[in-house]
């Protein structure tokens, strides 16, 4: 029997071993190796740090996903990937496999002083840290929070803003909702010159409207030259002092790639063809986060993007098994779309080639709301797919 192997349990693993058991017909053996137990659902998770969601509420246990889709969930962690040999190897056993999709995510740079800081875009108990700190500070009454982003200078894809915008402004609406925003100071801090530019000049016009608005000062276009347990100093030696500091680094590649034979990035990402196979080897695969591909300056590290290529990938391994040519491609379906909540409405930001828009109101808010049950739902095979 033939075997298919996904690395990686996340939005984009879990797509691509669903859609495989649907595409394939016949004998196959669909194997998904994961570290965690569970798809955590990241875009919803913004709502963990003001407390308005548990843990559970964003994870959705892969053994329960493996049984209602027909696919073998493996929790392990993957220390290696021979592609040469077709092999995989993680902490405790080797698996060969006669494909192999890629879904491990990425991993983040670490400046200086990194340590005094929590991302929302690490680790699910990051998340509920944040949560802790931040209730610690409503509980005291008064507080100086700054949130913000770096991106990697070897990948300009390769930074992840909008969950930082996201958290920030919840953050403002809870205080407002609490009676407590005059007793905190929030500020948000980028290098870029326009941070969130990669939105088009609606989305950026919103975002700027946003801050004003509720009061945030920003500090962008200077670089960070350190973060310790008092906040942050840039280049310039000015500090801003802060409770709670929340920080995204620039992304890089997973360091599991660095110790396999794969061609890799300069940033340490896979590079894919439109087809997602990895460049060089036409039964591997490599998908969302850990891959890296050709497209527009404003494209996007993103969770639909992923599905779509986890869509794309099991398309090429079936028509490879029909004996055609791998040549489905994700390139048509190549968007920038999010809904940035503020926990009382949201901006809608779609980008194309052709167009952008970035209307903002309490329905974007609501459809995000929407996506959050419907994704969990239709993951379960309780709803049938919309998108
Ligand atoms: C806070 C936040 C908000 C976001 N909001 C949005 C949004 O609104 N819209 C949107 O489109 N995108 C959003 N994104 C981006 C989206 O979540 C990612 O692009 C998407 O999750 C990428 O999917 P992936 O499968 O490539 O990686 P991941 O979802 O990160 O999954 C990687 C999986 O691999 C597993 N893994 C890692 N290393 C190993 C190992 N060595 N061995 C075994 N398993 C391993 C991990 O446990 C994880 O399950 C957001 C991201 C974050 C962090």
């Amino acid at each position: 029997m033939k075997r298919i192997l996904v690395l990686g349990g996340g939005m984009g693993g879990v797509e691509a071993a669903i859609a495989l058991t649907q595409k394939l017909k016949g004998d196959y053996q669909i194997d998904l190796i994961s570290n965690r137990d569970f798809l955590y659902i990241y875009p919803a998770s913004i709502w963990l740090t003001v407390g308005k969601r548990t843990l559970e509420d964003l994870s959705v246990p892969l053994t329960q996903l493996a049984e209602i889709h027909g696919f073998n969930f493996l929790q392990e962690e993957v220390k290696e990937v021979r592609a040469k040999e077709r092999l995989v190897l993680t902490t405790s056993q080797e698996y060969s496999y006669d494909y192999l999709i890629i879904a491990l995510g990425g991993s983040k740079l670490k400046p200086k002083g990194v340590e005094n800081t929590l991302s929302i875009c690490g680790s699910p108990l990051d998340g509920m840290q944040i949560q802790e700190r931040f209730l610690e500070l409503v509980e005291r009454g008064e507080g100086k929070i700054a949130c913000g982003f770096s991106g990697n200078p070897q990948d300009a894809t390769a930074v992840r803003g909008g969950p930082v915008f996201e958290v920030l402004f919840n953050f403002d609406t809870y205080l407002r909702e609490k009676g407590l925003r005059d007793r905190f100071e929030l500020t948000f801090f980028s290098p870029s010159d326009a941070p969130g530019k990669r939105l088009g000049a609606g989305g950026l016009a919103q975002l700027q409207q946003l801050f004003q608005e509720r009061g945030i000062t920003i500090v962008s276009g200077k670089k960070i030259k350190e973060f310790t347990s008092s906040g942050v100093t840039f280049e310039d030696d000015t500090h801003v002092v802060t409770d709670l500091t929340v920080f995204t680094p620039g992304m890089t590649g997973t360091p599991i790639l660095k110790q396999s034979d794969l061609p890799l990035t300069a940033a340490g990402f896979v590079p894919v063809s439109d087809t997602a196979q990895v460049n060089g080897f036409e039964n591997c695969y490599a998908i969302g986060d850990s891959s890296y591909f050709e497209g527009p300056d404003w494209r996007a590290r993103q969770g639909h993007l992923a599905e779509v290529m986890a869509r794309t990938a099991a398309e090429n391994v079936a028509r490879q098994e029909r004996g055609e040519a791998a040549t489905a491609s994700f390139r048509e379906e190549i968007n920038l779309l999010c809904i940035m909540d503020t926990g009382t409405e949201g901006v809608f930001v779609y980008r194309d080639e052709n167009r952008e828009m970035a209307p903002r109101g309490a329905w974007a808010r609501w459809a995000k709301l929407a996506w959050e049950k419907y994704y969990k739902l239709n993951k379960l095979g309780k709803v049938p797919r919309l998108l």
